[in-house]
């Protein structure tokens, strides 16, 4: 009997190594479809919170991770705009840009990995929590000098005709632009049933003004990211060339903003769901490359006040509104007792009734719901150092081909790299490098014009000025070298 015990054990144990072995190979070949997860706002306490809340999450089942730091042309510390920028491009750019840097007096124009997809004859989709012209989307599918141009943004979508766009954001929309959407041939849609009876190949959904709800403030009718990633896939997922999708779970920055630690888990909770959903996918299918990201870290989110046993996890699960909601319930004449023991399960003490009642008398829009978040934060045990950005390093998790290569500690602007490189190259090349010849497009010194050059210019040249030697890799003459000059170099050879 004991004999039998130990061979089962041992076949077990076999069998354990072997998958394990297995789901961590590394997946030969070129992406056909990539998708690009980014938590807006989410620092690794962010992920950490909500583990500590919900337990295992899909975040954790990734073979390869790595760090990201941030820091933009503007300093340490960058907004959505610039980190966005660098993920969709390869290039570093000042706060407040969307996919153009500013050199030497003029701005120039920056191809985005999903102009790249484009090129490649891919569909492509953006989908976000925020407004759909915010600026994570915009990144990826516009060009401005300026992140609140959105109005500008929602045209240049258009242009772009990407297949699916899903989010907030109706505010941007100007009726004659709808009116141009469907002359295009999109299918609108505005709600959650409408949105699951759509179908066709461009859609664009709007399910709210601004930004879509925090979780923890939507009725059973508001939209979720998973439903929108689910309905995104299934519409890009029919082109025989293949996908570029960005998910972003935009609201954990809003959250972290606020200080609303609540908020801050159930948003990041969401965003894990769709996680979950787009790794269970790319499993299936052997040719996607999903990849997890944060832009930045927002809050400077510090987790327990104490050792041992500091965080109350249950107090919060247990509360059912965001901190913004539960302020202009006050304002709106509501007992701030009633409304932290009815949304917070809170008691409030005297003192922190004082608290409140001092923020109701602010000038600052924002201190009444500050004032909610300290308390609840005090009470289940963390703390943030700020209602701002940080320059912490960020999350990065990959699944797919050529996903072992995001194992490392660099910057977003090399993640990007390495994404075009998958979409564009099938494994790795090791090549002696001679240098730019005259010839133009030869980057390795062979005076051939081929995939090596591409391949090369990728890795190397990819968010410079074009200059001295470097001119004669800026194939299409615009000054920089970017991802258009590799795809023209590619096209050549
Ligand atoms: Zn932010």
């Amino acid at each position: 009997m004991k004999k039998v015990l130990a061979l089962a054990f041992i076949a077990l144990l076999l069998a354990s190594t072997l998958s394990f072995a297995m789901n961590n190979k590394p997946i030969e070949g070129r992406a056909k479809n990539v998708i690009i997860l980014i938590g807006d706002g989410m620092g690794i306490s962010q992920l950490y919170i909500t583990k500590l809340c919900y337990g295992h999450l899909a975040m954790q089942d990734f073979p390869y991770t790595g760090y990201e730091m941030t820091d933009s042309l503007s300093g340490e510390v960058t907004d959505s705009a610039a980190a966005g920028t660098a993920i969709a491009t390869g290039f570093k750019t000042y706060n407040g840009m969307i996919s153009q840097v500013y050199i030497d007096g003029k701005d120039y124009n920056l191809t985005t990995l999903l102009e790249l997809a484009e090129k490649l004859g891919k569909s492509t989709g953006l989908v976000t929590t925020t407004r759909i012209t915010h600026a994570t989307p915009a990144v990826f599918g516009a060009h401005v000098d300026d992140r609140d141009k959105e109005r500008e943004i929602a045209k240049q979508y258009l242009e772009h005709k990407i297949n699916v766009l899903l989010g907030g954001g109706k505010e941007m929309f100007s009726p004659e632009l709808l009116e141009k959407y469907k002359d295009a041939g999109y299918t609108i849609v505005y709600n959650k049933n409408e949105l699951e009876d759509a179908n066709g190949n461009y859609l664009l959904g709007l399910f709210a003004d601004s930004h879509i709800p925090y979780v923890l403030d939507r009725n059973k009718d508001d939209v979720g990211l998973l439903d929108m990633t689910k309905k995104a896939i299934s519409v890009l997922e029919k082109n025989k060339n293949g996908f570029f999708l960005m998910v972003e779970g935009g609201r954990i920055d809003h959250a972290s903003h606020a200080n609303d630690i609540a908020s801050v888990v159930a948003e990041t909770k969401e965003f894990d769901d769709v996680v979950r959903y787009c790794l269970n996918y790319a499993k299936k299918r052997g040719d996607t490359l999903v990849v997890v990201l944060a832009d930045h870290e927002t809050g400077g989110l510090g987790l327990g006040l104490n050792y041992g046993k500091a965080i109350d996890e249950d107090e919060i699960l247990s509360i059912k509104a965001s901190t913004s909601k539960m302020a202009k319930l006050i304002k709106s004449g509501e007992d701030p007792k009633e409304v932290l023991k009815k949304y917070a399960n809170i008691d409030l003490s005297a003192e922190e009734l004082n608290k409140i009642k001092k923020a109701m008398n602010s000038t600052n829009k924002y201190a009444l719901s500050n004032a909610i978040a300290e308390i609840i934060d005090n009470r289940v045990g963390v703390k943030f150092i700020s209602h701002k950005h940080t320059a912490v390093p960020v999350p990065l998790l990959a699944y797919g081909p050529g996903a072992e290569d995001f194992m490392s500690f660099h910057h977003h602007v090399d993640t990007s790299k390495l994404i075009a490189k998958d979409m564009l190259f099938n494994g790795d090349y090791v090549v002696p490098i001679y240098g730019i010849t005259h010839v133009k497009g030869d980057a390795n010194g062979d005076y051939r014009v081929n995939k090596l050059d591409a391949y090369i210019t990728l890795i190397n040249y990819v968010g410079q000025k074009a200059e001295g030697r470097v001119k004669l890799l800026d194939m299409d003459n615009n000054g920089i070298i970017d991802y258009n000059d590799v795809y023209l170099i590619l096209e050549h050879s």
